[in-house]
């Protein structure tokens, strides 16, 4: 893939977001707000499709009934179906909640693992669940491409991919390492604040002389 910007621009987007938008806060949690490993995984996986409010009650239904693996698998399935109910998909979810469960048990001792590698092995853990988790939960450095990351990534022509995986995996190519810590808040809050998804503010945006989706709605004027 040849990135749409050149590595300068590159470079120069990453300093202006850096200037414009928070970091990483000293009181950032989970993501969702969980406070362990196993609940920001369980609520990652809650979180498909699903808006912020609804996985939220979910969340809150299940973890009120169980905050580890082996109380989760004590749960009779229609129980856990019930609780997660208000995020759609709840069968499914609810089955790849209890493989999930099994998997960390049999293969982690029930402790999450805090690599790639062992977080993708994992049912139900895709690639923006892992990255979530290891940049909230572990500390690393690795900018998690969620929906509002892959939207702005691809507006900005940082990336040129039509799915958050491969976003993911363009971005990780050609982001400078000063990036990979805050990265992720700087997008998510520029995708937030700024480049939202139905009605960009480009003339607000610090970015949008480097913006390619910006000069392209200015040549279609
Ligand atoms: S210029 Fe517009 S489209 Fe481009 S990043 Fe900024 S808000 Fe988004």
């Amino acid at each position: 893939m040849k990135p749409q910007l050149s590595e300068d621009e590159v470079e120069k987007v990453f300093r202006r977001l850096r200037e414009a938008m928070p970091g990483r806060t000293p009181d950032a949690k989970g993501p969702k707000g969980q406070p362990d490993a196993f609940r920001s995984c369980i609520s990652c996986m809650l979180s498909a499709q699903s808006l912020d409010r609804s996985t939220a009650a979910a969340a809150r239904n299940l973890f009120a009934l169980a905050t580890t693996p082996e109380a989760m698998l004590a749960l009779p399935d229609n129980r856990i179906a019930s609780a997660i109910k208000p995020c759609g998909l709840y069968n499914m979810k609810t089955r790849n909640i209890l493989a999930f469960c099994e998997t960390l048990l049999a293969d982690h001792g029930g402790t999450v693992p805090n690599t790639r590698e062992g977080l993708l092995a994992l049912p139900g853990i895709g690639r923006k669940c892992a990255d979530i988790v290891l940049n909230f939960v572990f500390g690393k450095s690795v900018i998690a491409v969620d929906t509002h990351v892959h939207r702005v990534c691809n507006r900005i022509g940082l990336t040129d991919a039509s799915a958050a995986d491969k976003t993911a995996q363009q971005l990780e190519r050609i982001v400078p390492r000063w990036t990979l810590r805050d990265g992720h808040f700087w997008l998510i809050q520029l995708g937030k604040r700024v480049c939202r998804s139905r009605a960009p503010d480009c003339i607000a945006c610090p970015v949008n002389d480097l913006c390619r989706y910006y000069a392209k709605t200015k040549e279609d004027e």
